[in-house]
């Protein structure tokens, strides 16, 4: 099974569902992963420097470049420039140490992590315990975005957790447009404003943590779950032959997202990318839109006191 495309601003196109790599147990066995999931018809990865396995997919993509299974124009890779790379002077340098990771001359979408800068002038504590707040604007980290691009370093860029006043003010000062926005969306965060404000300006929303991302390692006790064994998802499901997980994410491609499912399992990667030979109707949309709870479960905490945090605002 494929994914067909959607087309960006830039008239770029992207796999319209992806595979997602972060999971700290990933280590060690996502090169196998995103093997079978390239075997399966994954063709749209989502990376992140922070991730720590960019290397190990790398490899991954060598191998299937190697045995000729795809051609590096068939992959949509994506990574992500981490928070303490905002300054103008290291940007260039962290996508070129991405690419340097994957054994790649180019992503085909570099994105901004967080609108939130860390302050550590060099930058190697990835984590840091105690990060003074960046005196660098976004603005500025943005021009090195678009200097990426004129290197010849990604093809695209976007930007990933911004809310919708950060779009503004982005947008306002972007010579080269951002083709995404990658932010978390799944029923109980169904993201309709946010949705609808990027739309409105072209661009594209990728949903991260379309499950709920039910193996996070900072889970509370009562934090909202999305339950797949719901039965309005398993009883939509049962009319299509599908899985409550496969209408969770056509339900995610319906309002117009690109979802980016992370599994490790082989099977439920084939199933995850077998949700293109059916569609919801607007009433079982409107079904799961009311689980809406502004259930976040990638909040940030700590990042919470700095002046860019972007869930302070309603969207
Ligand atoms: P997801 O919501 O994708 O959930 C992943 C979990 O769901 C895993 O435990 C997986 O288990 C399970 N799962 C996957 N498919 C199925 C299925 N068909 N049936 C039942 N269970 C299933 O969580 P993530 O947080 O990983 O989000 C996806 C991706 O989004 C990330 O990997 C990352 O690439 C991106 N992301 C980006 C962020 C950002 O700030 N930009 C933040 C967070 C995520 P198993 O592996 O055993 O199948």
């Amino acid at each position: 099974m494929a994914a067909p495309y959607v087309k960006l601003n830039n008239g770029l196109r992207i796999p319209a569902l992806g595979l997602g790599t972060y999971q700290a147990n990933l280590a060690g066995e996502c090169a196998k992963v995103v093997k079978n999931a390239i075997d399966v018809g994954y063709r749209h990865f989502d990376c992140a420097f922070i991730y720590g396995n960019e290397k190990e997919i790398g490899e991954a993509f060598q191998e299937k470049l190697k045995d000729g299974t795809v051609k590096r124009e068939e992959l949509y890779i994506t990574t992500k420039l981490w928070n303490n790379c905002h300054r103008p002077d290291r940007v260039v340098d962290a996508c070129k140490k991405s690419l340097n990771n994957f054994g790649l001359s180019y992503v085909d979408l570099y994105l901004i992590h967080w609108p939130c800068g860390y302050d550590s002038q060099e930058g190697d504590d990835i984590f840091p315990s105690k990060f003074t707040l960046s005196s660098y604007s976004f603005v500025d980290t943005w021009k090195e975005m678009e200097k990426c691009v004129k290197l010849g370093l990604t093809k695209s860029i976007g930007i990933s957790n911004f809310n919708h006043e950060q779009i503004e003010r982005l947008l306002k000062h972007a010579e080269i447009k951002p083709v995404v926005n990658q932010i978390e969306v799944h029923p109980n965060l169904n993201q309709k404003k946010l949705i609808a404000f990027c739309k409105e300006r072209n661009i594209e929303i990728v949903a991260y943590s379309p499950f709920g991302a039910p193996s996070r390692p900072w889970a509370k006790p009562n934090d909202p779950v999305v339950r797949l064994d719901d039965p309005t998802f398993v009883n939509i499901g049962k009319k299509y032959g599908k899985t409550s997980a496969q209408v969770i994410l056509r339900y995610l491609v319906d309002i117009g997202t690109i979802p980016i499912p992370k599994s490790t399992n082989k099977e439920r990667l084939k199933l995850n990318i077998d949700i293109f030979d059916f569609k919801l109707t607007p009433d079982e949309i409107a079904i799961i839109d009311k689980y809406d709870c502004n259930g976040r479960i990638c909040s940030a905490e700590e990042m919470k006191n700095h002046p860019e945090y972007p869930f302070n605002l309603e969207y």
